[in-house]
């Protein structure tokens, strides 16, 4: 599930047409969005496993260090800053080690250190595998891709016939490592213009990557669009608009309530398209 602009109802929507899918196939939700992620949110879990996640980062022993600062002029990634001594930012350092094959002293080591997590839960009805990157760190894409391998884990585990991944929002190397081997790309929009000028952006990226794709449009009917005619450049790729999903007042209620709106208010119109989306997708994909 990827949707370019954020806030457009992408989360709750996956837990939604999770919920739904369950019912017949067995679901693991998987949430991509590393950077906030905000899943377990919408539904309540229990905390069942967490994984660290390390990355390597170069480190310096002080005590050796002779205040030479060639590791400051070869870092490419701005990752050192001078002063009296040189001082690395973690946020920054991709652990190339650049920095310490020229110290001639051999003060600098790249180690693993931990810089996020994965955190299995559970909702009684799914298995959430959710990343979780620790404010400020890189290395997001690759947290991702631990994300996805997990919950394809856990899916053979538990015979689930679908694994639904929240993407992050943008179009960024996070949005792409979402999407790497997905059988299909469900694009969620709302009809407004900045929410469509972004879809395009990330429609554009889906073709890069040949992955089937459709649209759903949330939130149709809400007072301030502006517009649901999609952009020239979707219809040109003729993508599917698989379901129009009403702006029903009963969402925000099952928000409240942590529970996905279309197993707490099953007859709320949002719900009942909610369910034919769900009949769509077993239909392409099962
Ligand atoms: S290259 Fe080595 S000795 Fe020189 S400033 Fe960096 S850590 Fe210190
Ligand atoms: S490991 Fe690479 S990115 Fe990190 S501080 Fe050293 S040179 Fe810079």
């Amino acid at each position: 599930m990827l949707s370019g602009k954020g806030g457009v109802g992408r989360s709750t929507l996956t837990v939604s047409l999770g919920a739904v899918l369950a019912e017949r196939n067995g679901v693991v939700l998987a949430d991509a969005n590393v950077a906030a992620p905000h899943l377990h949110l919408f539904t309540g879990v229990v905390q069942e496993e967490v994984v660290e996640s390390l990355a390597a980062k170069a480190v310096v022993d002080y005590d050796l260090c002779d205040h030479c600062m060639k590791c400051l002029e070869v870092c490419r990634f701005s990752a050192i800053i001078g002063g009296e001594e040189p001082i690395i930012f973690n946020c920054f350092c991709t652990g190339c080690g650049a920095c310490s094959l020229v110290c001639p002293v051999d003060a600098i080591t790249v180690q693993s250190v931990v810089n996020g997590r994965l955190n299995i839960l559970d909702t009684g009805w799914c298995r959430v595998v959710a990343g979780d990157l620790d404010i400020g760190e890189s290395g997001s894409g690759r947290l991702v891709g631990a994300v996805r391998k997990r919950a394809r884990l856990e899916a053979e585990k538990r015979g689930a016939g679908f694994i639904l991944i929240d993407g992050p929002p943008g179009t960024g190397s996070p949005a792409i490592a979402s999407m790497k081997g997905a059988d299909y790309v469900i694009l969620v929009t709302e009809p407004t213009p900045p929410a469509l000028h972004d879809l395009q952006r990330i429609v554009d990226v889906v073709a890069r990557y040949a992955i089937p794709a459709g649209i759903v449009l949330n939130r149709c009917g809400m007072p301030e669009a502006g517009t649901r005619q999609m952009p020239a450049g979707l219809r040109a790729r003729n993508h599917d608009l698989l379901a129009e999903i009403p702006l029903d007042p009963l969402l925000p209620a099952a928000l409240a309530e942590g529970r996905p709106a279309a197993e707490a208010f099953r007859a709320a119109p949002a719900s009942r398209a909610i369910r034919r989306l769900a009949r769509t997708m077993e239909n392409r994909l099962l």
